[in-house]
């Protein structure tokens, strides 16, 4: 039922796409000549945890996983300074920044966040499309007559964030792949907008790594043929271009860098699943201990879409092994559960069902989708429908200890094994 009404949605949205388009070429017969905002909060998660805890602010926060293999998900800008930066092993941070303030990552609250921030977009275009929790495009060809010019909604989208307690910075564009670049060369805290008149002014001096889709290879090929700077690839033939990097990258490159990109800007849908995964500190072997995992993310995957009031369908088990291979197995059920036990006793038969032979594990996850409004709508004449009352209620019980001490502070029983710290 709720995929329908999602179906729906999608269907609506992908109307008021092209309902936008013809706007943006009609608004008084005039065509909004940038209308593509690019938003990207500034450290989002090392904010959020100054508004969590106002004694962090001005200090170097880093967060990210703690353990050996953590890395680094956001800095501060005052962590910044000593070279921390985003995707760093976590180690590298402690070297760089002893002194930083080090806070494990907390999901729900960027969620909550992520929710916050969406809420101001969608109060001037129904045409957001977030790349994640913390950055959208917006299209606001349609929203013109309303709220002004496009750099106008951007700045009181800056005001809206701020008022969150939180930092962003806006790129104003003709489209996607400009509108990102200009938000990148404004961080922090700026609104830059690159006009339509003023493509190439801007576009041309940068170096050809700032072009989507060139990385240390492809940079190191423009540059043995001369080519350093993104004004260099417009300089010359799409075919030659073309000859040097491969048909396909070739006709990319020529587009962009004469800041050419027709991607339209895609509404979301909602959330399609919900889960939890870990990576270990070191290889996990022991069928006993990875069961007790399998177990822990039942446990808080369950815990995560009884609190988004949601049922779920179809549970996945991920599994990377020591090599990086990574497989996940899958299976949909006849009703809809929403129980550690319910999920554990699938996830538990999918690992029961892999190779004996495979290597040891680097990192687990259980993820549940085909997710329904509500809890389970179940029969009242299932079998083992009392066994299955008492659990519904523990695990009720549970959610609102957890919703009052913590997340940590319950956890299955047969997670607690003697001389297992
Ligand atoms: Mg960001």
């Amino acid at each position: 039922m709720l995929s329908t009404v999602l179906g729906r949605v999608a269907r609506k949205k992908r109307a008021m796409t092209s309902d936008a388009a013809a706007r943006d070429r009609n608004v008084k017969g005039m065509r909004i000549a940038e209308p593509i905002l690019h938003v990207d909060m500034d450290a989002f998660y090392a904010t959020v945890e100054t508004i969590k805890d106002p004694s962090l602010r001005g200090k170097p926060v880093i967060v990210g996983g703690q353990g050996t293999r953590g890395v680094v998900t956001s800095a501060s800008y005052e962590a910044r300074e000593f070279g921390v930066r985003s995707a760093m092993p976590i180690v590298t941070a402690r070297r760089l920044c002893p002194h930083g303030e080090f806070i494990s990552n907390d999901p729900a609250s960027y969620l909550e966040y992520s929710k916050k921030i969406r809420r101001v977009f969608t109060s001037f275009t129904p045409l957001v499309e977030p790349l994640s929790l913390d950055e959208a495009f917006l299209d606001v060809s349609g929203s013109v007559r309303i709220f002004g010019e496009p750099v106008d909604m951007g700045r009181r989208i800056k005001s809206g964030i701020e008022e969150l307690g939180l930092k962003c910075t806006v790129g104003v564009a003709p489209n996607k792949f400009l509108a990102k670049l200009a938000s990148t060369r404004a961080k922090p805290d700026g609104l830059l907008v690159v006009p339509a008149a003023g493509v190439e002014a801007f576009l041309h001096p940068l170096p050809v790594d700032a072009l989507w889709g060139v990385g240390e290879i492809t940079a190191e090929a423009l540059k043995r043929l001369g080519l350093r700077m993104v004004g260099d690839i417009a300089s010359i033939s799409r075919r030659t271009l073309e000859r040097a990097v491969g048909d396909a990258l070739g006709a990319h490159l020529h587009a962009l860098a004469h800041g050419r990109d027709d991607r339209a800007v895609v509404p979301d849908e909602p959330a399609k699943s919900v889960g939890s995964e870990e990576t270990f500190s070191y290889d996990l072997d022991d069928a006993g201990r990875i069961l007790r995992e399998i177990l822990r993310l039942s446990d808080r995957t369950a815990g995560r879409l009884r609190s988004h009031g949601l049922s779920a369908r179809t549970i996945t088990l991920k599994v990377r092994f020591s090599n990086f291979k990574t497989i996940t197995r899958s299976r949909t059920l006849p009703e809809e559960i929403d129980t550690a036990a319910e999920i554990y006793s699938v996830t538990r038969d999918l690992y029961e069902r892999l190779d004996p032979d495979r290597p040891r594990i680097r990192l687990l996850g259980v993820s549940v989708s085909g997710l329904e409004a509500g809890p389970p709508k179940r029969q009242l004449d299932l079998l083992g429908r009392g066994d299955r009352r008492c659990w519904d209620e523990a695990a009720r019980a549970v959610d609102d200890i957890r919703s009052r001490f913590g997340d940590e502070s319950v956890a299955p029983a047969s997670l607690f094994t003697p001389g297992d710290s």
